[in-house]
């Protein structure tokens, strides 16, 4: 075979007997070039061939429709020194490309696995005419989603934490490095020792360097957090914080709506102050002065925005305790609620200020994964799915086995 094939083809460990084009198989019949092995039992040099073992197939490439396998005769040495001692004395010969009793080698797994970042589970099937569950196996070796999947230079000091669901059910958290705007993992459930154990298996060279974590006010992991990672700042998304605004303001006309048979604008409610045009000003006042509890919570929320606005954390900080202050002295019992809550998560909230750190790029990809989702019909297997995801996001280059 010609050297280009041969590089082309990834084949320089190997000594070529011949090759055969069978439909659209093409084997080539094939040796390890390699003319010695180390004996486990002494650690030295033999060259002696005890056996020749009937040839394996391995897959090794797919290209254009057309499947490249190699029909690979293994030869197994013999030691004399060990066998006179009466230890083992006989060794397989192995070589890096094929993992140990795997059917393929490292080209074809990294083949697969590029396929696998761009198109779905059936596409890599029929490509690398190979089964699912062969395929899937593949993808489990190289991604641990307990682990995740880290940078191998550079430093993440900001993590993001946000729920997104699961088959419309299952709750499950994305963590994302915030600093370098990565996907690190999506974990299999909501549980708290789910997530201690991701927390406890990050690599301590990156744990260390860890300075924040950016959550939402609704995160349950908050005390796991701090048990396992108790340096750490928390950042809670100041988006968040108007999110929960507009979901109280929300909740209270849904209840004026069952009880009054009424309609309340939604959209209305949640429209920003400076974009109401004077109409929209002139209903939203009427409405508020039939349901004054309505108009204190949206008065409460266009606060919250205002200081959102402000650039200074001393101020911010002032401001924040006088809107707490004056919540807690309102005589509606959802004001006083809500001033709690606030009151709780101030820390959080007011380092927004400090650090300006959001959990935009989390969302941004917990939006991505709908469409992931939508696209490979929906996946039962939960296990498949977070594998898949992460496939989609992680650099490739960090998941491939660079066998060269
Ligand atoms: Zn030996």
């Amino acid at each position: 075979m010609n050297n280009h094939f041969i590089k082309l083809f990834h084949l320089q460990a190997f000594k070529i007997e011949k090759t055969e084009l069978i439909g659209e198989k093409m084997i080539i019949h094939c040796r390890l070039k390699s003319q010695r092995v180390i004996c486990p039992s002494c650690g030295k040099w033999t060259k002696t061939v005890h056996q020749y073992l009937k040839p394996q197939r391995i897959k090794h490439m797919f290209w254009q429709g057309n499947i490249i396998e190699l029909s690979l005769t293994k030869r197994s040495f013999f030691c004399w020194q060990c066998k006179k001692k009466g230890l083992p004395w006989l060794t397989l010969e192995q070589t890096d490309l094929i993992p140990k009793k795997a059917r393929y080698s490292l080209v074809w797994a990294d083949q697969v696995m590029k396929g696998l970042g761009q198109t779905t589970f059936k596409t890599q099937e029929e490509l690398s005419k190979s089964s699912f569950s062969t395929i899937r196996k593949l993808l489990a070796s190289r991604i641990d989603p307990y682990i995740g999947v880290w940078p191998k230079a550079g430093k993440v000091i900001s993590l993001g934490i946000d729920l997104h669901s699961f088959s419309g059910v299952n709750m499950i958290p994305t963590v994302c490095d915030l600093t370098n705007g990565r996907l690190i993992t999506i974990l299999p459930d909501n549980k708290q020792n789910t997530f201690r154990t991701f927390l406890r298996n990050i690599p301590k060279k990156k744990k260390n360097l860890i300075e924040e974590v950016c959550i939402d006010m609704d995160c349950h992991y908050i005390k796991t957090i701090r048990e396992e990672l108790p340096n750490i700042r928390i950042v809670i998304d100041f988006f968040h914080v108007v999110q929960d605004a507009n979901f109280r303001i929300s909740e209270a006309r849904t209840a004026i709506q069952k009880t009054n048979k009424i309609m309340i604008s939604k959209r209305l409610l949640e429209k920003n102050k400076e974009h109401l045009n004077p109409n929209e000003r002139v209903e939203l006042n009427n409405i508020f002065k039939v349901y004054p509890e309505l108009g204190a919570l949206w008065k409460v929320k266009e606060k919250i925005r205002l200081i959102h606005k402000n650039p200074s954390t001393n101020l911010a900080t002032i401001l924040y305790g006088g809107l707490i202050k004056e919540m807690k002295e309102s005589h509606y019992p959802s004001i006083k609620q809500w001033a709690k809550t606030l009151n709780r998560w101030q820390d959080g909230i007011l380092a927004y200020f400090t650090y300006h750190t959001t959990n935009g790029y989390t969302e941004g990809v917990n939006t991505k994964l709908k469409t992931i989702k939508r696209l490979s019909y929906g996946f039962r297997n939960i296990n498949n799915y977070i594998r898949k995801a992460l496939l989609t996001f992680i650099p490739i280059g960090l998941l491939l086995y660079h066998y060269i």
